[in-house]
């Protein structure tokens, strides 16, 4: 597995859990972005009728939003919400090291994991190595209603039935910000881009950037005392932090067990 070797440039998202209203903006952003479809039809037999909306099999959102709670009956309840883009994992990342035609690889330019759909052969051991459930198996053909069509993104192909897909940290900007520094003469480093869940966020929750440039958003706040990662006992680096100030959702975040909370491990 290749790993990335730019020093100067490394892609990264802060998402701030204190700011976020669980709107779903981010969500709806990120699927007008990049063509993410929508349930479809019922399928045969039921060719007129459009598929139930919570069912799960059908749902593909790359970026989920859940609801998370402290487990404590009121007026002790406190509860947040909690989006989950993929991590883009720096380190032995799982779903690159299993994928058996390197459909999924890592940028050794900016660390993003992407995901290459026609090498995609529908194993979906990345989905079983992935441990964020970042990763959605297209069991149909993506499905856009009539009149849909003419507002997709021309910078991202649509799916087809039998591949995996996942966030990109919206890979298709960072091409195209490439293609105009090499223009201008920038260098790679000092290249900027954002993606459209931040931009969409109406609370200002969503940062990203450069975790390698100091003067970065996404560089101050990953270092900051409140900042955390998903897991992060399981070594993967995500390059997305979280932050908060509520004891409790760090707790929920490493998915601690009440032997390790009982035996005082650190986390
Ligand atoms: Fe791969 Fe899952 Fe890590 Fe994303 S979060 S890089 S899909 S293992």
């Amino acid at each position: 597995m290749k790993e990335a070797h730019n020093d100067r440039l490394l892609w990264g998202m802060v998402i701030d859990l204190d700011k976020c209203t669980g709107c779903g903006a981010c969500t709806v952003a990120c699927q007008a972005e990049n063509n993410v479809g929508f349930k479809g039809l019922a399928g045969w037999g039921k060719l007129h009728e459009i598929a139930d909306t919570a069912d799960k099999e059908r749902t593909v959102a790359w970026l989920n939003i859940y609801r998370i709670h402290n487990h404590k009956p009121f007026p002790y309840y406190k509860e947040a919400y909690l989006p989950r883009p993929c991590m883009h994992c720096d380190h032995h990342t799982p779903c690159v090291s299993v994928c058996p035609p390197t459909a999924t690889t890592k940028d050794e330019e900016g660390g993003i994991v992407s995901q290459i759909y026609t090498r995609c052969i529908g194993c979906r051991y990345c989905m079983a190595a992935c441990p964020y459930h970042a990763r959605y198996f297209n069991w149909f053909d993506q499905y856009f209603p009539v009149g849909t069509k003419r507002y997709l993104n021309p910078d991202i192909s649509v799916r087809m039935r039998g591949v995996v897909e996942k966030c990109n940290f919206c890979h298709q900007r960072w091409m195209v910000a490439k293609q105009k520094a090499a223009f201008e003469g920038t260098p790679l480093h000092e290249v900027t881009f954002n993606t459209a869940c931040a931009e969409a966020c109406p609370t200002g929750a969503i940062s990203f950037g450069n975790l390698k440039d100091p003067k970065s958003d996404v560089a101050r706040l990953s270092k900051s005392p409140n900042a955390f990662r998903l897991l992060e006992k399981l070594g993967t680096e995500p390059k997305v932090w979280y932050l908060t100030t509520q004891e409790w959702i760090r707790w929920w975040a490493d998915n601690v067990i009440e032997e390790e909370k009982a035996g005082g491990i650190k986390v």
